[in-house]
């Protein structure tokens, strides 16, 4: 039931905010007003932030250190880092540049985590006298790091990234659990295992064990297998050293979302009581824990809404030309089974679409054939001057902008509904400009190539 409220509260909120973007002149049918907006449900991303820390603090005994890093790549966007940290969350990162938005938004290094399967020297040099935990991935960064450790003491936590090898999920290129996945140690390769235990025992400053079993598709009983590998090799490790040497655990993120309904499921209390099941002693104490979701975070609270340029009819089937296409949904262009999205039909006042459901391609405007959001979709005739929502797109959607057709990145702005419907918006990201895009396609570089 709480489920329910949740969602309906969230559609609610989602057509008061595509009405006012409208009124508000943040995008709209008419020339007059910008053709594509994303907008994000501030008091959904609280919520679910609430969710996670919540989740998590019911099954953990008194007193158990709990880091929910953010998956910064999930929607890298300081003021989103900055209302996740207001909410409790740190940040997990992956790049120079995720760190550099990390520090942007404030978040301090113990609230850090660099992964990366390819940090450079200087990377994991910076991390180190910054103090972030790092997680190794590779023998050959465990041994990039016993020289700079030996060269400088660090505050920095750190650990290593094992791949359990417990299998994939339903879409192969986001499951890192796989027997050759590029990420972590494994942990099933021949004599891996005892190879590991002897690294720790050697490098008494080594405190952490890191799995990410995957993103969207891989199930929650797998996700729960790769901890229980987790657990149960730290348990091992610490039993050789005679210590508790290893006492954090990053279970990473991978939580799955919903992208059929409004529906918030699996929830943090299912991925939690999944984890009880599989490893009872994860939450007794005997560990800190560090997770690092994004997509369940984030992606329910974002919704792209864009112009329906021209419709026309080719070989019987309708099609809309709309504002939103691959330069935002690009997994959903290039593998659309893998990625299918919703789309909500809106008049160009932003008012939900009546009609009698017609099959109809949505379409993005860039130029090629395979630009569509949905093909054959039932949806109320759409028109010129209309408007689409594109609910599910906080996360790896708009927040990831591919630059195909020199498609500028349109603007993000957070939106706050009060107690009587009305909406603000606070800008996220700013629209990129004709002149920003010039430049960063190199307009004062005016010398000919060669
Ligand atoms: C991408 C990633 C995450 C976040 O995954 P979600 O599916 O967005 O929760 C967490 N940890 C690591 C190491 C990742 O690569």
């Amino acid at each position: 039931m709480a489920a329910d409220t949740h969602a309906q509260g969230a559609a609610e909120r989602r057509d008061l905010a595509v009405r006012a973007a409208v009124e508000q002149g943040l995008v709209g049918g008419a020339d007059s007003a910008p053709p594509l907006v994303c907008l994000l449900d501030t008091a959904g991303i609280r919520a679910s932030a609430a969710a996670l820390a919540g989740a998590f603090a019911a099954a953990a005994a008194p007193g158990t250190p709990v880091l929910h890093a953010f998956a910064v790549k999930a929607a890298p966007l300081v003021p989103v880092l900055r209302l996740l940290a207001d909410c409790g969350l740190g940040c997990e990162v992956a790049s120079p540049g995720e760190l550099a938005l990390a520090r942007a938004a404030g978040v301090g290094p113990e609230r850090t985590v660099l992964d990366s399967p390819a940090k450079t020297a200087a990377e994991l040099r910076e991390a180190l006298a910054l103090g972030i935990a790092v997680n190794a991935d590779s023998r050959q960064e465990l041994e990039r790091l016993d020289a700079l450790v030996a060269q400088h003491p660090t505050a920095s936590p750190i650990g290593v990234r094992i791949n359990p090898q417990t299998g994939a999920g339903a879409i192969d290129a986001l499951s890192t659990a796989t027997a050759t996945s590029k990420f972590g140690i494994a942990l099933r390769d021949e004599g891996a295992r005892a190879w590991l235990v002897r690294a720790f025992l050697d490098r008494p400053w080594l405190t952490r064990l890191h799995a990410h079993s995957g993103s969207q598709g891989v199930p929650l009983p797998l996700i729960a297998e790769g901890v229980r590998e987790l657990h149960a090799l730290a348990e091992e490790i610490n039993a050789a050293a005679g210590r508790r040497q290893v006492d954090t655990l990053d279970i990473g993120g991978g939580l799955p979302v919903d992208f059929t309904s409004d529906a918030h499921a699996p929830t943090y209390a299912d991925y939690v009581a999944a984890l009880r099941e599989a490893v009872p002693a994860l939450f007794d104490g005997s560990y800190g824990l560090v997770t690092e979701f994004g997509r369940s975070l984030l992606a329910k609270h974002g919704l792209v809404v864009a112009r329906v340029e021209y419709t026309k009819s080719t070989g019987g089937r309708p099609i809309a030309l709309t504002h939103a296409g691959v330069q935002l949904a690009t997994r959903t262009v290039y593998a659309p089974a893998a990625w299918p999205l919703r789309i909500l039909a809106y008049d160009g006042k932003g008012a939900p679409k009546q009609g009698p459901p017609v099959a109809q391609d949505v379409a993005g405007p860039a130029c090629f054939a395979g630009d569509l959001l949905a093909t054959a979709r039932e949806l109320p005739e759409l028109a010129p001057g209309d408007l689409i929502g594109v609910p599910d797109t906080g996360a790896y959607f708009f927040t990831a902008h591919y630059g195909y057709n020199s498609l500028p990145r349109p603007a993000v702005h957070g939106f706050t509904v009060d107690g009587s419907g009305g909406v603000s918006f606070r800008t996220a990201r700013r629209a990129q400009t004709l002149a920003d895009l010039a430049a960063e396609a190199g307009a004062d570089l005016a010398e000919p190539l060669g």
